[in-house]
């Protein structure tokens, strides 16, 4: 009998110190790019771990799927993706892989941040992924618009209160302190982008409507004939007959394409190619979503002066 009623006991103390840990350990989280990895953590702060899939200087419509990746995602309470189908190439056989239930498309513990943000360039007509589109739900470069970085916060806090719910306080405080520093930093933002408001640039990729919309530029055109396919001779003539045409000087190029056809437009255009990153992690200086800002908008206003665009 006394035995009985002590591994009894021995058996509540463990199961109270198997919840005290759970209750300790902070939510393993894991986001499929560097953006959201970093968003999740201005809003769980010390309460979450959180591992980024994709890094910032790769192109996130192709990641490498290793193996590794399993390891991770099979750990994860919370999986926060881009979703429009910009991962579609490489994350869906991660998941099932993983065997983790609670990170499946459709649990609780899998958040596509997509679902609250303002999405651009959503086709009115039939999709056109078998013409080799890759943004056959809209743009999925959304994160580029600080408003959406704001909307993804505010979900992934709602997100981990769910998960977490003691902890929902301390989630809902980080979201208001990063809401408001995000604030001050779009003040600082609009100020310097006030005297370009108008100017016209070209990108490889479309990678940057909500970035060009909020900071008032206009894209005129790609090198991409659409997103996903690689420049053709016939489509690079055209663009550089509009960028002569409408006197643009300024191709802005994701890191991860080939600046061949770039700089021949730019040489043919007296026109400069400026590098710029779509990513936190792009550059070892951008550790955060608000240098991510900080850093492009630099460059850009760098390069604006350089070619005396404006
Ligand atoms: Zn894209």
């Amino acid at each position: 009998m006394r035995n009985r009623s002590a591994s009894f006991l021995a058996s509540c103390l463990a199961l109270l110190l198997a919840a005290a840990g759970e209750a300790r350990a902070a939510v393993n989280v894991v986001a499929s790019t560097e953006d959201l990895a970093a968003i999740a953590r201005e809003v769980g702060g010390d309460k979450v771990k959180v591992d980024a899939i994709g890094r910032g200087y790769q192109d996130p419509h192709f990641v490498e799927a290793k193996p590794s990746f399993i390891f991770t995602l099979n750990k994860a309470q919370l999986l926060v993706v881009v979703g429009r189908e910009l991962e579609i190439g490489w994350l869906p056989p991660l998941i099932l892989q993983s065997r983790n239930a609670k990170i499946q498309p459709g649990a609780d513990g899998y958040l596509d941040a997509s679902l609250t943000v303002k999405i651009l360039e959503i086709p009115t007509g039939q999709i056109t992924r078998a013409m080799g589109d890759v943004h056959p739900l809209g743009n999925p470069h959304y994160w580029l618009d600080p408003g959406n970085g704001r909307r993804i916060a505010r979900a992934i806090q709602q997100k981990l209160a769910q998960v977490r719910p003691g902890d929902a306080a301390y989630f809902e405080a980080r979201y208001a302190d990063f809401d408001k520093r995000l604030a001050d930093a779009e003040k600082r933002w609009d100020a310097m982008m006030a005297p370009y408001k108008g100017l016209k640039v070209v990108t490889y990729h479309r990678s940057w409507p909500n970035f060009t919309k909020r900071f008032g530029l206009e894209v005129i055109g790609y090198v991409e004939p659409r997103p996903g396919i690689p420049p053709s001779p016939s489509h690079t003539l055209e663009l550089i007959a509009e960028m002569k045409r409408q006197n643009v000087k300024l191709l802005l190029v994701e890191p991860y394409f080939d600046l061949k056809t770039p700089n021949s437009i730019a040489r043919e255009t007296g026109g400069k190619v400026l590098v710029m990153p779509p990513s936190v992690g792009g550059e070892k200086e951008i550790t955060d979503y608000v240098k991510l800002f900080d850093y492009d908008l630099d460059l850009l206003v760098k390069a604006i002066k350089e070619v005396g665009a404006h």
